[in-house]
């Protein structure tokens, strides 16, 4: 079945409605992401869409679009970008009742073999009597126990093998699930996974959260200059010290956009985070990466970040919003250095 994008594109008015998606995006400072090329198709193509109602609302409030309010505009409006959130909830809920069937089974093979010992007991017990009517009483029982015994051994057997498939069909599942929560380009999870992983840190109302996030700077200039290829390497260098960050603790590090990581500390606060992040920062500064296919040395990069800690009871969104007014601080006050929110005035610098 052909994707909506599909039918736009090969329509006679195709490379009028690419161009024209092209312009808008340029005009409203759009990235042409593949994501937002998508929308943006539907935006000059079905005027009277539910994305192109969408697209309006966010450009009638003055907010920028970014990558992540064009995701956020797939994910509640594209077709397939919905169809494959409902197949992750759905892969989540078969799990959770394969794991609910997985322990009736367990329980029940647990109770038949207690029922084998408990009529073997009783049994042996009944053998010291002498009367001769209880001695046939008790080889009928033995006779009926053994035989039950041996139809509940063929049906533990049955479970056992069923469990069996279960476990492969859950182990399957999960794989199917951590590659649906994995950002293929640099590893680390993506933006579902830390959505998530954000909500459930935040579900203690009390627990202490910090959140950082990290933008590589200039990183427009850099892939204009070096080429996609080149970009996609940085955003793998990047992601590898992002993530080394989140080898220790109850941390969490994800590719949350583009060119932008997020890292969650679970029972931390933002000292720790910004000690993290500072290294991370002078370790990518002090870099001279090199292009792979000539080998010239392509400079260094260097990262901005913002941290916030949560206020008690504070929302996901808004402690992601204060750790992203925190990265502007930096970016603000020349980049390349780490914001701890509640502190932009004086914005620790490089
Ligand atoms: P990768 O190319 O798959 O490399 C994975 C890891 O192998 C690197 O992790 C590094 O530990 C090691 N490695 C690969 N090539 C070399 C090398 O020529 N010399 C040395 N000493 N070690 C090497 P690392 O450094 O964390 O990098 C992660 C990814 O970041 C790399 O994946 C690559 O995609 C990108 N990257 C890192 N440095 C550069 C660079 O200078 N130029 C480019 N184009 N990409 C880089």
């Amino acid at each position: 079945m052909p994707s909506d994008i599909d039918i736009y594109i090969r329509s006679p008015k195709a490379y009028d409605w690419a161009r024209q998606a092209i312009e808008a995006m340029e005009a409203h400072k759009v990235w042409p992401t593949a994501v937002n090329f998508e929308l943006w198709v539907h935006y000059v193509a079905a005027k009277d869409s539910r994305v192109t109602a969408a697209i309006d609302t966010v450009l009638q409030s003055g907010a920028p679009f970014t990558d992540q309010v064009g995701e956020a505009i797939a994910e509640q409006h594209l077709p397939h970008a919905k169809l494959s959130g409902e197949i992750l909830d759905a892969g989540k809920s078969l799990t959770e009742e394969l794991d609910s069937v997985s322990r009736a089974i367990e329980s029940a093979r647990e109770t038949t073999e207690s029922y084998g010992q408990q009529l073997a007991t009783a049994s042996e017990s009944l053998q010291g009597e002498d009367a001769e009517a209880v001695r046939a009483m008790v080889e009928n029982l033995s006779a009926a126990t053994r035989k039950v015994r041996e139809e509940n051994a063929a049906l533990e057997s049955q479970l056992a093998e069923t469990n069996d498939e279960l476990g492969r069909l859950r182990e399957h599942l999960e794989q199917v699930r951590r590659d649906a929560m994995t950002d293929a380009l640099s590893n680390l999870a993506n933006r579902k996974a830390f959505d998530e992983a954000l909500e459930q840190a935040c579900a203690d109302p009390n627990g202490k959260v910090t959140l950082a996030v990290v933008d590589i700077d200039h990183f427009k200039i850099f892939n204009d200059t070096w080429g996609h290829q080149t970009g996609d390497q940085v955003i793998r260098y990047v992601a590898s010290v992002v993530g080394r960050i989140a080898e220790t603790g109850h941390r969490f590090a994800a590719r949350y956009g583009g060119e932008e990581f997020a890292v969650i500390f679970r029972g931390e606060a933002s000292e720790v985070a910004l000690q993290a992040l500072e290294g991370a920062r002078e370790e990518i500064s002090s870099r001279i990466l090199k292009r792979r296919s000539t080998n010239e040395d392509l400079g260094a990069i260097t990262i901005s970040s913002g941290i916030a800690e949560r206020r008690a009871a504070e929302s996901p969104s808004a402690l992601l919003e204060r750790a992203d007014t925190a990265l502007y601080a930096s970016k603000r006050g020349g980049r390349n250095r780490t914001t701890v929110a509640g502190a932009e005035e004086a914005p620790k610098a490089a």
